[in-house]
């Protein structure tokens, strides 16, 4: 497989070049951070205030796990003052085409403990999906602070302060999303989604965890793993099931159908809304899931 690392490496070149040779362009005037998808970025560009202009290379609704990144994406990481990444895999893709470049990168997942992946062909690896804890995504708010205070050091203080303010509030829907979730009864306390992508949030909260595929990286239902989903469903009564925004609903439906139980609602995970839809931002993605989980599994109406 020699030709496509040839044609990264000079493709990474190419771009490198182009970076060099016209300056990036920066409206704001401002230092520009790139995150690789939405979710992340919007953490980031809420530790970077008004000092740094925050990016995604992923747009809204991406599937991320298996993306391939653009002539163009490279050509923004090469001009940016620093790149942030997830890490545990989930953006891997990344690596590859900013292993030449020059610019400062933190990889926000370090220094969480990882929950690892129960099943499939990625059994024992971590699970990546870290930010789906608001606990842990204070650990994400540290690494940023402490990479933009080392580009930037003369925003120490503005750093540690929006940190501290945005830490407030993850704590804040943290209680939220405990107190939600409260309210699903005790034989009913099971999150049967598409994607393993909650392994974080069930952890906190007491949930109990079933999926189709472990990672979106397979993404394919084999009838084996829609049996097994049917039969947790059904043995346990489960009211409730759910898929997530970046993938077909279809196997879900199956599965609905199948068990008995409700398709009941669309989960974020991997990807914000657009900025009309239902999840702008990260806090907004905690406490949509939040209130559709305990919704769907109380049987009441989401608020
Ligand atoms: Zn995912």
């Amino acid at each position: 497989m020699s030709k496509p690392v040839a044609w990264g490496a000079a493709l990474v070149a190419a771009a490198i070049l182009l970076a060099a040779c016209a300056a990036p362009t920066r409206p704001t005037g401002k230092p520009i951070v790139v995150a690789t998808f939405t979710v992340i970025a919007d953490i980031a560009a809420n530790v970077a205030g008004d000092r740094l202009h925050v990016e995604s290379i992923t747009k809204a609704g991406a599937e991320i796990h298996g993306y391939e990144p653009t002539p163009g994406d490279i050509r923004r990481a090469a001009g940016a003052a620093l790149v942030v990444n997830n890490g545990l895999g989930v953006d891997a893709w990344f690596d590859r085409f900013t292993a030449d470049l020059h610019a400062p990168r933190v990889t926000l997942s370090d220094g969480v403990a990882p929950v690892p992946i129960s099943s499939g062909a990625y059994a024992g690896k971590p699970n990546p999906h870290a930010w789906m804890s608001p606990r842990a995504a204070e650990v994400y708010v540290d690494n940023l602070r402490r990479a933009y205070t080392a580009i930037d050091p003369a925003g120490a203080d503005q750093y540690r302060a929006n940190a501290d303010s945005y830490k407030a509030r993850l704590r804040a829907v943290r209680d939220e999303l405990a107190a939600d979730l409260r309210t699903v009864p005790a034989d009913k306390r099971a999150l049967v989604t598409c994607e393993g992508a909650f392994s974080y949030l069930t952890r906190d909260t007491g949930l109990g965890e079933k999926y189709i595929w472990p990672v979106n990286a397979e993404q394919q239902a084999t009838p084996r793993q829609m049996a097994s989903a049917i039969d947790f469903v059904r043995d346990r009564a489960i009211p409730a099931v759910f898929c997530e925004s970046t993938v077909s609903n279809k196997p879900m439906r199956q599965i609905a159908k199948a068990s008995g139980a409700r398709l009941a609602g669309t989960l974020y995970v991997d990807s914000l809304s657009t900025a009309d839809g239902p999840v702008p931002t990260y806090l907004d993605l905690i406490r949509h899931d939040a209130r559709t989980i305990a919704a769907g599994l109380t049987g009441s109406a989401a608020r």
